[in-house]
């Protein structure tokens, strides 16, 4: 595989970063995932934009602008041959001379690496015909969750509890509301309305969410963007999760209990299909 890093393509075995990179010392880095269906870009613009505002929020310089960006995505899927898969992007504050708790002087470069992941027939997932399974645990993340930093342990932690519970993921709650899934944004359905999180520092602002609720809105379908209970959830019609990697996946049960009839619901399954069909037209 060929990755990108720092201005070159190089076999991924060649690929080198500093050991005081502050994406190493500090998680002091940002990351994109996003997706490739049929050798092309899923809401490229979504990422690059959402990942402008992550790195202005953290004072960072980006080491490259959109079009390049674009330049290189494109490069990597061509390179790599990638029909249906992912391209992981991440920046960091870049590698000063020692390590230190404030940020660098301005003249440290961020270290910038991108690679791809095949994942042939990506939107053909079994899961989705399925549903996945869910437990819910606290959030315990920092409290900027509307930026996609790299420190990503607790998210971790939340998939390990989830794979030890028998489960898949893990939704996170927070004052007596679920926030978000440790990887995507979470979702009920009760009486035709759907119900997600409204946006602020507590979640990520999902690019598959937001394309969802304007698709969901464009057919009609009643959206209320609040936070919902577990109890709630629990006595939901249906639920599901939405991300780049995963696009709108049914989940069908939490803590143990069914939700709704146990299958994945009709309104998630609807969901799927329009995101599927009209990412894939407007994919460059
Ligand atoms: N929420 C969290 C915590 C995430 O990590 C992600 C994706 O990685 C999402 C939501 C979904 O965001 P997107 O639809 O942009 O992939």
């Amino acid at each position: 595989r060929t990755v990108y890093v720092n201005g070159q393509f190089v076999p991924e075995g060649e690929a080198k970063v500093s050991v005081f990179d502050r994406g190493f010392l500090f998680a002091d880095g940002v990351y994109e995932v996003t997706s490739v269906l049929g050798g092309k870009l899923i809401d490229f613009d979504g990422h690059a934009t959402r990942l402008e505002r992550s790195l202005r929020e953290l004072d960072m310089k980006a080491p490259v602008d959109k079009d390049e960006l674009l330049a290189v995505h494109r490069e990597l899927v061509e390179i790599n041959s990638i029909e249906d898969g992912m391209i992981y992007l991440q920046i960091t504050r870049g590698a000063p001379a020692d390590r230190d708790f404030a940020y660098p002087a301005a003249d440290v470069e961020p270290t910038i690496v991108l690679f791809t992941q095949n994942k042939p027939g990506l939107a053909d997932s079994p899961a989705a015909k399925v549903g996945i399974k869910v437990i819910s645990i606290e959030d315990q993340r920092w409290g900027r969750r509307d930026i996609k930093t790299v420190q990503l342990l607790y998210p971790s932690m939340g998939k390990m509890m989830a794979k030890a519970a028998g489960a898949d993921d893990a939704w996170m709650v927070e004052d007596g509301k679920v926030t978000e899934g440790t990887s995507n944004n979470a979702y009920i359905v009760k009486d035709g309305t759907i119900i997600t999180r409204d946006l602020g520092t507590e979640i990520l602002h999902g690019i598959t969410r937001a394309a969802v609720l304007r698709f969901a809105r464009e057919a009609q379908m009643k959206v209320e963007e609040r936070g919902f209970t577990l109890e709630e959830a629990k006595n939901a019609d249906e639920a599901f999760i939405t991300s780049a990697s995963t696009f709108v996946m049914p989940v069908v049960e939490m803590d143990g209990q069914k939700i709704g009839t146990g299958e994945p619901g009709p309104v998630a399954k609807r969901l799927r299909e329009i995101y599927l069909e009209e990412s894939r037209k407007a994919a460059t």
